[in-house]
């Protein structure tokens, strides 16, 4: 392998439905800043059949080329043939650097096609940057320029890790949806289409889709919820989180909770913010009984505001929140929304 070969920041355009996911956009935004370090273009990779449609769309939230892989073959997602489509772009087109969803569909992609390509692959990054490596000179040992550094939680989120991948091309993540921001929409952008055809061949296929049946869910999905209402282990009880869901009703806001609420079988675990939940990025964020463990600011820190109700004042939601409150949330949580309701 000839690193030097290897150009361009290339980013995987997940659509499900023909609709292209939050994710392919926010990793459109992040790789326009990557290749603006390194001099180089962001390219979108487009994997669907008919999907031809969305390319326009990534082109407008920046993406400096779309490469689209079109073909019946590729309608609903299965590993094998998606794996060979986006391992034969990279062997095509020799990306520097390679980013991929930590969706379901991306945690299932990515190593595969690691593997397949033989470089490594960094899963769950929370934060990129491109810099040097090592971070620090070590003696004796030469430090390399223009790497990719890739930051992830480990150890339980106790240790923030950054890792680069030196030797090998691409440089390959999965980064976790809600952590990047998406660019500014440019209406009316065209794409500078590239279309590629991976050749398949009939080991490709071996898994036939009989019937897809789609998750049916009444709850509002809290990543795209601007207010949310998030209640923890001090709410006390699953039916005292009717407090927070008149809180949130009177504020357009979403109830969502800590991930001892979820243990504790009050709340189901779509609803959990956190480093084993889901990143937010809501305008307002309520932290009501919520202690702040590391783990759960993990998934809420980059709201907009942060508005923490908790009866102990050393609790360490306060070190994060714009706003607190330090009182029993049962008396607080009323009183805010008959004071809210009356505005
Ligand atoms: P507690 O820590 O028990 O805090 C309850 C708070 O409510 C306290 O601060 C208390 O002062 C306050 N309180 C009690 N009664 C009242 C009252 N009447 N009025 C006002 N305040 C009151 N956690 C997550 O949330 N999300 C995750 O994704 C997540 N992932 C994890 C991953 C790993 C690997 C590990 C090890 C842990 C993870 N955790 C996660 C768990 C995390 O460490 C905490 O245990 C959890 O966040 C605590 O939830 P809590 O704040 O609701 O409960």
């Amino acid at each position: 392998m000839n690193i030097q070969d290897y150009k361009g920041v290339f980013v995987f355009a997940q659509q499900v439905d023909n609709v292209l996911s939050g994710i392919a956009l926010e990793l459109v935004g992040k790789g326009k800043d990557l290749a603006k370090d390194l001099n180089t273009e962001v390219t979108a990779v487009l994997v669907g059949s008919d999907i031809k449609g969305l390319a326009d769309e990534l082109a407008e939230y920046g993406a400096d080329k779309v490469i689209v892989v079109d073909d019946p073959e590729l309608k609903e997602y299965r590993t094998e043939p998606y794996a060979h489509a986006l391992a034969s772009v990279i062997n095509e087109f020799k990306p520097e650097i390679f980013l991929v969803g930590a969706t379901a569909i991306g945690r299932d992609l990515g190593p595969r096609v690691s593997a397949r390509i033989h470089t490594g692959l960094t899963a769950d990054c929370t934060q990129l940057d491109i810099g040097d490596f090592p971070i620090n000179p070590v003696p004796g040992k030469e430090q390399l320029h223009n790497q990719l550094l890739m930051t992830r939680p480990a150890f339980g989120g106790n240790t923030i890790a950054t890792i680069a991948c030196p030797d090998f091309r691409p440089q390959m993540a999965t980064v976790r949806p809600g952590v990047m921001q998406k660019a500014p929409r440019e209406a009316g952008k065209k794409a500078n289409v590239v279309e590629f055809n991976p050749g398949f061949t009939p080991n490709d296929k071996y898994v036939e889709i009989l019937k897809v049946v789609k998750a049916v869910s009444d709850v509002a999905d809290i990543m795209d919820a601007k207010i949310l209402v998030s209640g923890g282990r001090g709410v006390g009880s699953p039916e005292n989180f009717k407090i927070l869901e008149e809180l949130a009703e009177v504020i357009g806001g979403t109830v969502s909770c800590s991930r001892a609420v979820v243990d504790a079988g009050w709340k189901p675990k779509d609803l959990q913010v956190g480093q084993t939940g889901k990143t937010v990025r809501p305008n307002v964020y309520f932290a009501i009984g919520i202690s702040g463990a590391i783990q759960h600011v993990a998934g809420m820190e980059e709201a907009d505001i942060i508005i923490a109700i908790n009866k102990d004042e050393t609790a360490p939601i306060f070190d994060v929140a714009d706003y607190g409150i330090v009182g029993d949330l049962n008396k607080i949580v009323p009183a805010l929304t008959e004071r809210l309701k009356a505005e």
